[in-house]
């Protein structure tokens, strides 16, 4: 349970700072500290925080190089709030059944061919048949009668053979012989009488940017991630009302869902604007998911983030 947990930083008081999971790994896994030094190290996240910034006595950072450079990855909440345990496998740090169900699920089931089958170029409906195929779950006579059905069975595309899943697929003469493999593919759902739902017309929708008004700033972002989550990266334009060019962010966020992503460019964004006293600051995105977080305030943002989204929101507040 501990090892799949992490503290989300408050102000420190709960959080032992050598031996609590609160910055990735505990600091004494990190630097190998031996076991019965670990039991005597009592001091807390909050002993090393001063006025709101990280405060490490020269003599830790001295002995352990890399500590200051770990510490300064966690952000410090500007807000008073206590420390939290967080599950750190679910975007919103809560654990729930489903959740530690997929969980243990993971570490058991390895089925390396469920990618190539669950895959967006596959219509939804062959995937399906293709896992039920996989898992021999597909209701042919010879599944029917398994399960205690008495029945005659003949394969409806050469009536000759017992209709089984193998036969179909592999054996039979008349489902190899079709014309093309998607007149194929076609008659075998129809045969198991799956519904082909052809995709649909992309819909054109003509967007048009528009300049700020004057003395505002406008900062159009965007964020993406190589697969879900994967590598991501964002960035952002500023331009102002003569929709000249004031500013662009680009930034490399490592390994990263899309929402974390897009996130990360609207707090990145609203973080400029505040050091550069850019007051009016109008933020376009094409994330509904931003937007919403934006208009509602309890919106839980991922718990790797939360601190910074808090302290963003409450910069980018007049
Ligand atoms: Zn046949």
């Amino acid at each position: 349970m501990f090892q799949n947990s992490i503290w989300l930083l408050g102000n420190g008081e709960d959080i032992n700072f050598w031996n609590d999971n609160w910055c990735g790994t505990p600091l004494s896994d990190t630097f190998n500290i031996p076991d019965q030094i670990k039991q005597s190290l009592s001091s807390k996240v909050s002993d090393y925080i001063f006025n709101g910034q990280w405060n490490l006595p020269c003599q830790l950072t001295h002995q352990f190089s890399n500590l200051s450079f770990l510490v300064q990855q966690i952000t410090i909440p500007n807000e008073p709030s206590n420390d939290k345990l967080l599950w750190k496998h679910t975007d919103t740090g809560e654990l729930n059944l489903s959740d530690a169900y997929r969980f243990k699920l993971q570490q058991f089931q390895d089925l390396h061919w469920a990618k190539l089958i669950w895959n967006p170029d596959i219509p939804p409906s062959k995937s399906c048949l293709a896992w039920r195929l996989m898992h021999n779950k597909v209701p042919t006579d010879e599944n029917l009668m398994l399960r205690g059905c008495a029945l005659p069975s003949m394969c409806s595309l050469c009536n000759k053979n017992v209709e089984s899943s193998f036969h179909i697929f592999f054996e039979c003469n008349n489902s190899k012989q079709s014309s093309s493999n998607s007149i194929r593919d076609f008659i075998v759902l129809k045969h198991f009488k799956v519904s082909i739902h052809p995709p649909k017309i992309p819909l054109l929708k003509e967007v048009l940017w528009q300049p700020p008004l004057v003395n505002w700033i406008k900062c159009n972002i965007d964020g993406a991630a190589k697969g879900n989550p994967g590598i991501a990266a964002c960035g952002g334009v500023f331009r102002n009302s003569d929709a000249n060019f004031i500013f662009c962010f680009a930034e490399p966020l490592g390994f990263a869902s899309s929402y974390q992503a897009e996130l990360c460019a609207a707090m990145t964004a609203i973080e400029i604007a505040h050091t550069r006293n850019w007051h009016n600051l109008w933020l376009e995105t094409d994330s509904t998911l931003v937007v919403l977080a934006f208009k509602n305030s309890n919106t839980k943002v991922a718990w790797n983030l939360r601190n910074r989204w808090h302290n963003a929101i409450l910069a980018g507040s007049p």
